[in-house]
């Protein structure tokens, strides 16, 4: 799904996928295991480039259905893999991903050993404020403690990963079951609410515009006047 003609939505991945083409490629999240055959088509069919245009490797954070092709994507085309500073002990194995009892995690929990994932060592770790490949990283804690959202000030669109989700294109707020830290979750949001964007990327559920960042204040302000 092209979003705008350099930001594509990868179709039918199970935690949403984007492609950033410029120069290179960069991917945002890249699904649950097993599906990296879905992002190579898109880079061949839509995008007619080859995957190894493919340099950057950005995760949102570091659960499962957001970083489960990591393995298979640096093998096929040796990209630099990035993600903050917080979530990357468990992107290399030196922490075990605590996983949330609500059902999904359960299936991810119990398939988890024949996926054929490994955990892979991050080549950049992000801080709050740093730039990478043209984005600007914002640390949004609360979903983990290294989640971040990605602001793109040329596209005006923000990838938000699972700290702000959406559903039939009304934006959701931080998944209740999954966040770890609501609290923290929710003073990530008024952060991200007080950049101007035009297009909200979510980790799940449809693309949210135009004007999201106003829509975003407007979802926050009812909270906001308790
Ligand atoms: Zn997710
Ligand atoms: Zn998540």
């Amino acid at each position: 799904m092209e979003i705008t003609p350099r930001v594509h939505r990868i179709d039918k991945m199970r935690g949403n996928c984007y492609l950033i083409a410029r120069d290179g490629l960069v991917l945002i999240d890249t699904g649950l295991p097993r599906t990296a055959g879905r992002i190579s088509a898109c880079i061949a069919r839509t995008l007619h480039r080859s995957v190894t245009d493919l340099h950057t490797i950005i995760l949102t954070h570091y659960h499962m259905d957001h970083v489960g092709n990591v393995p298979a994507l640096v093998r096929a085309t040796g990209a630099q893999v990035v993600i903050h500073e917080g979530d990357a002990p468990y992107l290399s194995g030196e922490k075990s991903m605590p996983l949330p009892s609500w059902p999904r995690s359960l299936l991810i929990r119990m398939v988890k050993p024949f996926l054929g994932w490994s955990p892979v060592r991050p080549d950049i770790l992000l801080r709050d404020g740093d730039t990478i490949a043209g984005l600007t990283c914002i640390h949004t804690p609360g979903h983990t403690p290294g989640s971040i959202c990605l602001f793109d000030p040329e596209e005006k669109v923000l990838f938000s990963g699972d700290t702000l989700l959406t559903e039939r294109g009304r934006i959701q707020g931080p998944s209740e079951r999954s966040s770890a830290r609501q609290e923290e979750a929710t003073r990530s949001l008024a952060r991200i609410a007080s950049l101007d964007f035009e297009i909200l990327l979510p980790g799940h559920g449809e693309p949210v515009g135009p004007e999201a960042s106003a829509r975003l204040r407007e979802f926050l302000a009812p909270a906001q006047g308790r």
